[in-house]
């Protein structure tokens, strides 16, 4: 369902051991964590809830869609792509907006639209300006639902963006182990990253380190961080491990259709290093994957539990080309949007 915003109002209809089983509408149901619950039994329940006006503008780096609604109702979006779209489902609402202002202002909006899809689903439909999705977040500001959309930036070239680069694991949370070495992922990632780091610099990219050494970051804090920051992209890094010795090679990962570009681009080059292809991996549901801020790609270098791949992770020459690698990969991606 991708996340929701705090204080968004659900109805409990069940509960399992960890779960409160959620009414979103007449046909469409949700489980969530009860650790994420406040319960409120003052909400008087209404027969249905109305959407209002929408307004439409842009500032220097976002368009924003804000929809005035009856209550903060819970919502779903999806990444559409030939052509691009962002495509968000209000659950529990009906249509009553007969006006929508659409400001000049917007660089990456070209039609938003809605359909009501059931009784009490409306659809807001969003066709973007570039092929390529930049990211985006939907919270809400008192009953207004903003959906806030990274433009493209102006100009694709790496000097001109930020990068942010995840060292997988970190402190008490080791990660895999070497088959023969016994090494810790958590350190090799962070060389990785560190090595990638230097590469990103070189090319007078702006770079944010989630960490910078071996310090234990829960995946919420990651994902606070990087919100924070908002990174025009993220790579994040890890080395593989799998139950069978044979398995080795490179993958990556997205979660997103929208974003899966880059990890394409950056899977390619990295296979110029002799590592077996693994796979490009989609609809992948790792923790720094979810967010849809902004691209991301989650790049497994290879098996820790391969002795040939092994091998190559313990050369710190390796380090060094798979950073350039990854830089290759990412020029690649921003030459093919220009
Ligand atoms: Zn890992």
């Amino acid at each position: 369902m991708t996340y929701l915003d705090s204080n968004v109002v659900v109805m409990v209809v069940d509960s399992t051991k960890d779960d409160y089983k959620v009414k979103l509408s007449k046909n469409h149901f949700a489980y969530l964590s009860k650790e994420n619950f406040k319960t409120d039994s003052t909400i008087k329940i209404q027969p249905y809830y109305l959407t209002n006006n929408w307004k439409v503008y842009g500032d220097d780096k976002y368009d924003y869609i804000i929809i005035t609604l009856d209550e903060q109702l819970p919502y779903r979006s999806i990444q559409q792509i030939g052509p691009s779209k962002i495509v968000v489902d209000i659950f529990g609402a009906t249509s009553n907006t007969n006006w929508i202002t659409q400001l000049s202002t917007t660089k990456e909006i070209k039609n938003t639209f809605y359909e009501q899809q059931e009784d009490d689903v409306f659809r807001v439909i969003i066709e973007l300006n570039h092929e390529q999705h930049w990211g985006y977040s939907i919270y809400y500001e008192e009953k207004k639902l903003v959906i806030r959309i990274k433009q493209q930036p102006p100009l694709l070239q790496l000097e001109k963006l930020k990068v942010a680069v995840d060292a997988g694991h970190g402190g008490e949370n080791g990660g895999a182990g070497g088959v023969t070495s016994r090494i810790a992922e958590k350190n090799y990632t962070l060389l990785f990253a560190k090595e990638l780091e230097k590469a990103l610099i070189a090319e007078k990219a702006t770079v944010f380190m989630t960490r910078e050494k071996d310090t234990t970051l829960s995946m919420v804090e990651r994902i606070t961080m990087l919100k924070e920051q908002q990174p025009d992209f993220l790579i994040s890094i890890h080395l593989n491990s799998s139950d069978y010795d044979t398995v080795q090679g490179v993958s990556t990962y997205y979660r997103y259709i929208g974003f899966r570009p880059l990890t394409k681009f950056v899977l390619m080059r990295m296979q110029e290093l002799g590592l077996q292809e693994y796979g490009n991996v989609g609809g992948f549901n790792f923790s720094l994957s979810g967010p849809t801020n902004y691209p991301n790609c989650l790049v497994e270098v290879a098996f820790l539990s391969n002795k040939e791949d092994e091998k190559r992770i313990l050369d710190p020459g390796f380090h060094t080309a798979v950073a350039r690698k990854i830089v290759e990969g990412i020029k690649d991606w921003l030459r093919s949007l220009q």
